[in-house]
């Protein structure tokens, strides 16, 4: 199975991962501090694909704009934001698209919590969702992601 690379800012921290079988954009709140900037770019792989190869990360607990607790990763020396993990989905590992080495080929399919969006930042064409994906959007986002990534 091909195997996906990535690392922080700073070289400390570095993971591989299986294919993503997603990826989208949140303009939550939370994305918005957690980037420095005005929405995040994530993907998911399966949890048990995903290794950390070099270094840990530093982890802090959050409660999101859904109420929801989940975990954040970053590189406790350069603060690089790599990956999230929540109880709610727990077989899925969150990863930062712009910490794979390679992610130019990666597109956004859907954008999340578009209710908070700054005014300018919606991708045209991307499909908006007000707050969360629900399970059968996120089931169509993912088939949507297939067909615009054919493997
Ligand atoms: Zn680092
Ligand atoms: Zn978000």
């Amino acid at each position: 199975m091909k195997q996906f690379t990535g690392s922080c800012q700073c070289g400390a921290v570095t993971y591989r991962m299986a294919r993503p079988v997603a990826a989208w954009v949140c303009h939550c709140l939370d994305c918005q501090r957690m980037t420095a900037s005005a929405y995040s770019f994530s993907m998911a792989t399966p949890r048990a694909t995903f290794h950390w190869t070099k270094g840990e990360p530093r982890t802090f607990t959050k409660t999101g704009d859904n109420g929801r607790a989940s975990e954040q990763h970053f590189c406790a020396d350069c603060g690089s934001w790599l990956a999230t993990t929540s109880p709610a989905a727990p077989d899925a590992m969150i990863v930062r698209v712009g910490t794979l080495d390679d992610h130019a080929w990666i597109k956004p399919v859907s954008q999340a919590w578009a209710s908070s969006a700054l005014p300018w930042a919606l991708l045209p064409g991307v499909p908006a969702i007000d707050r969360d994906a629900t399970p059968e959007q996120a089931q169509k986002a993912m088939v949507a992601w297939q067909a615009a990534h054919p493997a």
